[in-house]
């Protein structure tokens, strides 16, 4: 007998262009090869909607992109703020919200380890350069091909990222300007930079809540060793 595959929603971009959505297909690839069913979630800020559709799924995967709205942490958007997608900024924080209150698994990547952070009551830098002025910061809008790592990172014991790399310290590679400032209740920093900044975190009562800076899903098929966080994610949620 073979078990069901974890059924894994994904959120997508928004090109309110051309009205489509988009996923990269590292996202979906990684889902699969790590023994998910990979599936596409629509944009609506319809809540009874969301909340019936995340309870039918088994983990949420929350994909990179753009900036928030800095509203949502109580600032004003500076100039240095890039473009915002209101819809996916609903959707996502609620969904966020919502995994987290229900103890779904949640995986959230690049803005998406941003958005766990700001929907339980964390803030964002809008841009860690002009808000950090006078730090001799790392280069994390990296200029090198998407899968090459550039930073290392150190990553904490006895944490979900540990416990999926079994290493203290990774290579990733970097395309934020932004990154997360205060750490919200119930989460804890699993990983730093060399200049500090914040790379991963998680909540530390939840089954599985992680949110990365970096984008493993570019990398895994150059390196496998970045499977490794899907593989651990996608079998917390059997
Ligand atoms: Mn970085």
């Amino acid at each position: 007998m073979t078990s069901r595959k974890p059924i894994i929603g994904i959120t997508p971009g928004i090109d309110y262009g051309e009205n489509k959505l988009y996923i990269n297909n590292g996202y979906m690839e990684a889902i699969r090869l790590a023994g998910g069913l990979p599936v596409l979630l629509p944009l609506t800020d319809d809540v009874e909607f969301l909340k019936n559709t995340i309870a039918r799924f088994d983990g949420i995967l929350l994909s990179g992109g753009s900036d928030v709205d800095a509203k949502y942490w109580g600032e004003p958007n500076y100039t240095y703020g890039g473009e915002i997608s209101p819809l996916r900024d609903e959707m996502e924080i609620f969904t966020a919200k919502e995994a987290i209150a229900s103890d779904k698994p949640i995986l959230g990547i690049c803005r998406g380890c941003q958005v766990m952070n700001i929907a339980l009551g964390g803030t964002i830098y809008q841009d860690i350069y002009e808000e950090q002025k006078g730090k001799l910061l790392y280069k994390h809008s990296q200029n090198a091909p998407k899968w090459y790592p550039t930073h290392e990172i150190y990553i904490e014991k006895d944490t979900k990222v540990f416990k999926a790399h079994k290493e203290e310290i990774i290579r990733v590679n970097s395309f934020h300007h932004q990154a997360i400032k205060d750490v919200a209740p119930g989460f804890i920093v699993s990983s730093r930079c060399g200049d500090g900044i914040i790379e991963s975190i998680e909540h530390t009562s939840c089954k599985f809540a992680v949110g990365v800076q970096w984008h493993p899903e570019v990398m895994w098929e150059k390196d496998a060793t970045h499977l490794k966080l899907f593989i651990k994610f996608v079998s917390s949620c059997q």
